[in-house]
């Protein structure tokens, strides 16, 4: 269950001695909501527009109602669960505080034979229950956020997952391909929101299932913890120049969610597959990125602002140009993951060829089939509507 190396060598991930860990206060989001160099009536109407009939829809191709009533739907589950506890409690669940949907659970530990049983049959819930990946690691606390972001308040206030739960499981929800191409526009927003409702299905009914096999289970979403470091270290791949995660099964097309546990179980090992040699080779999310929010740099410890981490070497988007760009748009961008030649459908053969192509010595061909056989340019929205 444990591994031999120190997790750091097995990541690859160049954690300083200034290190800090993060504070949900500072993630760009929260921001908008306390911060006057954030603040603005665009970024209010940019949420807004999350509810119709407060979309502010146009004429422009990808913009339209339809689009705006898809994108809007596509969030609707993941709306209802995070309001459930939030006018009495202020809670917002998967966004600032874990779910606490849950029922009461059996009060003695399930006797499973071993570990290896065990994950094995988590694993199949997890597929059942509409997980696209799943993987387990250790509790980290460098990645734990130092305090959690309250609306009521506008400020931090203390992270209420217990810190004696040795497992994390984190869950991967893919993003639809085709929506993604028509990216910039307010259709290529439903693949972000479905990957959220989904995952918050995945995530509820597998930490109930923990639950009712007597263990403890604590579910979460954008709350609570970085997820990117978390999913490197259970093994699911590895962090490209615009701070995506990159999987080898959906490449940057993957939402997460992480619960904690003290079931026992086995974790998985970080794997590398050749992005960070690919990424410097590559600066396509950088040219592509209209606000220049990604770094053309090598990675480093430079931070643009607050609510960037700090002491992790690495490649770091500035969130204020990036968040600014999508306040300006009306809607969320995903430019870079559009671009980005890991986007494939991977259950094409020949698109897992390339990607074997990608991890090898010949990865300037890769790079150069890419930009001859692949078309990155946006679709327009109508395309995806009328295609089958
Ligand atoms: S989401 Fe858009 S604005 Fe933000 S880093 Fe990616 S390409 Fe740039
Ligand atoms: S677009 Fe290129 S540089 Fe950017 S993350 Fe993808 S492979 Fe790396």
């Amino acid at each position: 269950m444990r591994h031999r190396k120190p997790i750091d060598e097995l990541t690859g991930f160049q954690v300083l001695d200034n290190f800090q860990t993060f504070d949900q206060r500072n993630d760009i989001y929260c921001r908008s909501q306390w911060d006057p160099e954030i603040q603005s009536d665009k970024a209010r109407a940019f949420f807004e527009g999350y509810f119709m009939p407060n979309a502010r829809s146009r004429r422009t191709d990808g913009f339209s109602q339809r689009d705006y009533a898809l994108r809007n739907a596509a969030w609707h589950v993941t709306n209802i669960l995070r309001d459930v506890n939030r006018e009495e409690t202020g809670r917002k669940e998967g966004f600032f505080d874990h779910f606490t949907s849950h029922e009461e659970g059996w009060p003695e530990p399930y006797p499973f034979e071993s570990t290896e049983e065990a994950t094995a049959d988590l694993k199949k819930i997890a597929h059942l229950s509409g997980a696209d990946l799943f993987g387990v690691c250790g509790y980290d606390e460098r990645w734990m956020y130092s305090g959690i972001f309250d609306e009521r308040v506008l400020d931090s206030k203390p992270l209420d997952i217990p810190d004696d739960l040795p497992h994390v499981i984190v869950i991967g929800e893919s993003m639809d391909v085709d929506l993604t191409r028509t990216v910039p526009s307010a259709l290529s927003g439903s693949a972000t929101g479905l990957g959220y409702s989904y995952d918050a299905l995945t995530l509820l009914t597998l930490a109930q299932y923990i639950r009712n096999l007597g263990y403890r289970a604590y579910a979460t979403m954008n709350d609570s913890s970085l997820g990117i470091p978390l999913a490197v270290q259970a093994g699911f791949g590895e962090v490209g120049r615009h701070s995506l995660l990159i999987t080898p099964e959906y490449g940057p097309r993957l939402r997460l969610g992480r619960i904690f546990t003290d079931l026992p179980l086995d974790h998985d090992t970080p794997k590398k597959f050749g992005v960070e040699a690919f990424c410097n080779i590559c600066d396509r999310c950088a040219t592509g990125c209209p606000p220049k929010a990604i770094p053309f740099e090598p990675p480093s410890d430079k931070v643009h602002n607050r609510s960037n981490l700090i002491g992790v070497a690495k490649w770091t988007v500035d969130a204020e140009k990036c968040f600014k760009f999508w306040v300006n748009q009306n809607t969320d961008c995903s430019i870079c993951i559009r671009v980005c030649p890991f986007n494939r459908d991977y259950k094409r053969w020949y698109h897992r060829l390339w990607l074997r192509l990608a991890g090898s010595p010949l990865r300037r061909l890769a790079l150069w089939l890419d930009d001859k056989l692949v078309d990155r340019g946006r679709h327009k929205s109508s395309w995806w509507w009328q295609s089958s």
